[in-house]
């Protein structure tokens, strides 16, 4: 049987960095090399089967943009329905990479594997982390029943859903907290803990069709996040406000509890029909709600993915 194709995206990040040193870590330029040229220094990549490259962006994730998360999107919903594709991964930053995989869960809802996975040191170190990272990748979108968008790092795999970036240097910079993680790769051989991502049924379709509208039109919802700390005021809020916010996420101390002049302020723009929603800084659990709660809660997300949940809801 002729074996099906994985889709390699390159989207840039340190995974593609430049250093002008070998043995520097952390003084490159990220996104300076191209997709095709780091699957060429991969020999192994095309062992178990073929890959199609495609090179959708080159930047650094810090910079990531709506009209670059319409393009990937665009593109994975593209190769996602092509019978002959396996599934697909996606070369990306660390810094916003649970960012685009909560996005493309949401938006894509795949019933392939998507999996999205990057590096910790640029191309030119020493010892790069990212062609083991990549080959880690191909290994968990070529698996029998993937399925759902995935992060694949430093030999473990995160489902978008729980996925956070937790340390600034180290080569394993990802948990999913709580939840724990999906499985390990462990030479080429997926130990699998839990399930794959699934697909929800609803808006999914919607929100792709707006996206393709908003790609051409550069007009998203404008969505923001404040936080609540010792001393807060309701000024940031207020600010926002006069600017046009149309959704408010507040990362809340604890168990979603709120400096009480933030809280005013978050009422009152509540009130006057802004969405807010309220998520926790804390790095472990979620906000549970109880009666009487005045702002509704994140429903587990992180602040960043219940900014991009709060996006999709307002785009439809
Ligand atoms: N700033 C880089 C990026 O997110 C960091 C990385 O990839 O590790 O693109």
């Amino acid at each position: 049987m002729k074996r099906q194709n994985i889709v390699i995206l390159g989207t840039g990040g340190t995974i593609a960095g430049r250093a002008v040193s070998t043995s520097d870590n952390i003084g490159y330029t990220a996104a300076q090399v191209g997709i095709d040229q780091l699957v060429a220094a991969i020999p192994a990549v095309g062992d178990a089967g073929p890959v199609l490259i495609e090179q959708v962006a080159q930047i650094d994730s810090k910079d990531m943009s709506f009209t670059v998360w319409a393009q990937l999107a665009g593109r994975v919903n593209h190769f996602l329905a092509r019978p002959d594709v396996q599934g697909i991964v996606i070369t990306h930053g660390t810094d916003t990479l649970e960012e685009t995989a909560y996005f493309l869960q949401r938006v894509c809802q795949p019933g392939k594997p998507v999996v999205l996975t990057c590096a910790m040191r640029p191309a030119t170190a020493l010892a790069p982390d990212g062609p083991q990272n990549l080959l880690d990748a191909l290994s968990v979108a070529r698996q029998p029943g993937a399925q759902g968008v995935v992060a694949v790092c430093a030999g473990t795999i995160h489902s978008a859903l729980d996925v956070q970036k937790v340390h600034t240097y180290q080569l394993d910079a990802f948990s999913s907290g709580d939840a724990g993680p999906l499985g390990y790769v462990e030479e080429g051989a997926v130990r699998l803990l839990r399930n794959w991502p699934l697909a929800i049924e609803g808006r999914a379709k919607v929100a792709i069709n707006h996206i393709a509208d908003l790609a051409r039109l550069t007009e998203w919802p404008r969505v923001e996040i404040v936080m609540s700390y010792a001393g807060a005021s309701g000024m940031v809020v207020e600010a926002l406000l006069t600017q046009g916010v149309q959704g408010l996420v507040v990362a809340a101390t604890g168990n979603g509890t709120l400096h009480h002049a933030l809280e005013a302020a978050l009422l009152k723009a509540q009130a006057s029909g802004i969405k807010v929603v309220r998520a926790t800084r804390c790095l472990n659990g979620r906000v549970l709600p109880k009666p009487g709660d005045t702002l509704p809660d994140s429903n587990g997300l992180s602040p960043v993915k219940a900014r991009v949940d709060l996006l999709l809801r307002l785009l439809d």
